[in-house]
C-alpha cells in the first residue's frame, strides 16, 4: 500500500493542465477540498484559488501555495513507479514531463489538509495556524497568476511556496531579478545577385552583435543569454530586419546595471560599423530579486521542523522565477521548499517517493505550528 500523498500524486498527474488551461485540475482541488469542509474558496479574474482555512488566530498566518499549471508536454501524462535511480520513484511513461513542477506541491498541500482537525467549534477552536492555500495559474509563462492576484485578499503573514527543484531539506531564501531583452537589427533590402551592395544585412549586423555580447556564466550570481535569434526572408534578398531575444538573471544590481550599460554600448558600436543601418536594445525587467534572512521566522520553523525529522536542510538560492518573487514582492516573507524532483521541464523529470513523504510531514508540521 503507498502513502496517500503518493496516492493523490498518481491521482493528480494524469490531469491535463497547460498554462491557460487550468479549469479542470483547478476544480479537482477546488471539490477535494471542499469536502474536507474547506469550502471558503475565492477563484479570481486570473483563474487563481485561494481557500482559506480557519486556525488559532494568536498564530501567524502562514499562505501555502503551489501554482497549478506545468509546461508542454504535459496532455496524457502517464505517472510510473520504479526504482530506477537506486530507490523508489514517480517518473513519466517517456513521452511527457511528469509534472511533479508542481502537482507534489499540490499533491502535499492536499494531504496536508485531509489531515487537519477541523473542530471549527467556539469551545474547540482549531489550534493549527490560520492558512491561505493559494493555487496560482500560469506560472510557467511569467508568473501571470501570481502577478495578477489582488494583494488586498491576502493576509497571510509568510509563505511557503511549495515549488522546489531540489531535496526535502532544501529551503531557498534567495531568486533572481530577470530581465528579458530584445535587440532588433533594421538594414537594408536589395536582391542579393542583381545589386548586393545596395542592400545592408541586418543578419550581418546581428551576428557582430551576438559574437560580442557576453554570454552564459558571467559570475557567480550572473548569467546572461541570446535565446532566440530570427530574420531574414529569403535566400536571394539581403536581410533588412533581424531580431534577438534573450535574457540575464542576477541577485545583484550593480552587476546587472554594468551589463545592461555593457549591452548598450556593444550595440551602438556595432552599429556604427553599419552607417545607414540601426540596431535597438530593449531590456524589460520581468521581477525583482528577493532574498528572506536566515533569521526569519520562516526560515527559522522550517529548519526546526527538518531537523526534528532528522532531515538535513540547507539555504539556498535559486536561479529561477517563481510565485515566491510575486508573494516578496508583495511583502510577503515566501520562501520555496525543495519537493524531491528534479530534472523538471524535460521528459526525464522524476520524484523521489520517499522525499515527497518527507516533505508532507515537515508541511503538516509546520501548519500545525508543533
Ligand atoms: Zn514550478
Amino acid at each position: 500500500m503507498s502513502a496517500p500523498v503518493v496516492d493523490r500524486f498518481m491521482q493528480l498527474a494524469p490531469i491535463d493542465n497547460p498554462s491557460g488551461g487550468e479549469a479542470v485540475i483547478r476544480d479537482f482541488l477546488a471539490s477535494s477540498l471542499a469536502k474536507l469542509g474547506l469550502d471558503n474558496q475565492v477563484i479570481d479574474a486570473a483563474g487563481n484559488l485561494l481557500v482559506r482555512v480557519p486556525g488559532d488566530p494568536n498564530k501567524p498566518t502562514l499562505l501555502l501555495s503551489a501554482h497549478m499549471d506545468s509546461v508542454p508536454p504535459c496532455h496524457g501524462i502517464q505517472p510510473v513507479q520504479d526504482a530506477s535511480e537506486g530507490r523508489p520513484v514517480i517518473r513519466s511513461a517517456g513521452k511527457t514531463i511528469l509534472g511533479a513542477d508542481d502537482k507534489s506541491g499540490m499533491a502535499v498541500i492536499l494531504e496536508v489538509m485531509s489531515r487537519l482537525k477541523h473542530p471549527n467549534s467556539e469551545n474547540n477552536p482549531p489550534s493549527n495556524h490560520p492558512l491561505e492555500l493559494l493555487f496560482s495559474t500560469q506560472e510557467e509563462v511569467g508568473l501571470l497568476g501570481a502577478k495578477a492576484l489582488d494583494r488586498k485578499q491576502l493576509k497571510a503573514d509568510y509563505a511557503y511556496v511549495l515549488d522546489g527543484e531540489g531535496s526535502a531539506g532544501d529551503i531557498f531564501t534567495a531568486g533572481p531579478t530577470q530581465y528579458h531583452f530584445v535587440i532588433e537589427c533594421h538594414g537594408r533590402a536589395a536582391h542579393a545577385g542583381i545589386a548586393p551592395e545596395a542592400g545592408l544585412s541586418a543578419i550581418q549586423m546581428m551576428a557582430a552583435v551576438c559574437a560580442r555580447l557576453p554570454q552564459g556564466r558571467l559570475g557567480p550570481e550572473l548569467t546572461a543569454n541570446v535565446g532566440t535569434i530570427e530574420g531574414g526572408k529569403a535566400t536571394n534578398v539581403v536581410a533588412d530586419f533581424a531580431k534577438i531575444r534573450g535574457e540575464i538573471r542576477t541577485h545583484h544590481e550593480a552587476p546587472l546595471k554594468a551589463l545592461l550599460q555593457e549591452y548598450q554600448e556593444i550595440c551602438q558600436q556595432v552599429n556604427a560599423n553599419f552607417p545607414g543601418g540601426s540596431i535597438t536594445f530593449e531590456p524589460l525587467r520581468r521581477y525583482d530579486a528577493f532574498s528572506v534572512s536566515g533569521d526569519h521566522v520562516s526560515v527559522q520553523k522550517a529548519q526546526a521542523v527538518f531537523e526534528a525529522n532528522h532531515i538535513p536542510n540547507s539555504l539556498l538560492s535559486m536561479n529561477i522565477g517563481s510565485d515566491a518573487h510575486i508573494l516578496n514582492q508583495f511583502g510577503i516573507p515566501a520562501v520555496v521548499l525543495g519537493m524531491g524532483f528534479h530534472f523538471s521541464h524535460s521528459l526525464g523529470e522524476f520524484i523521489y517517493v520517499d522525499e515527497l513523504q518527507q516533505i508532507t510531514e515537515v508541511v503538516s508540521q509546520l501548519v500545525r505550528g508543533d
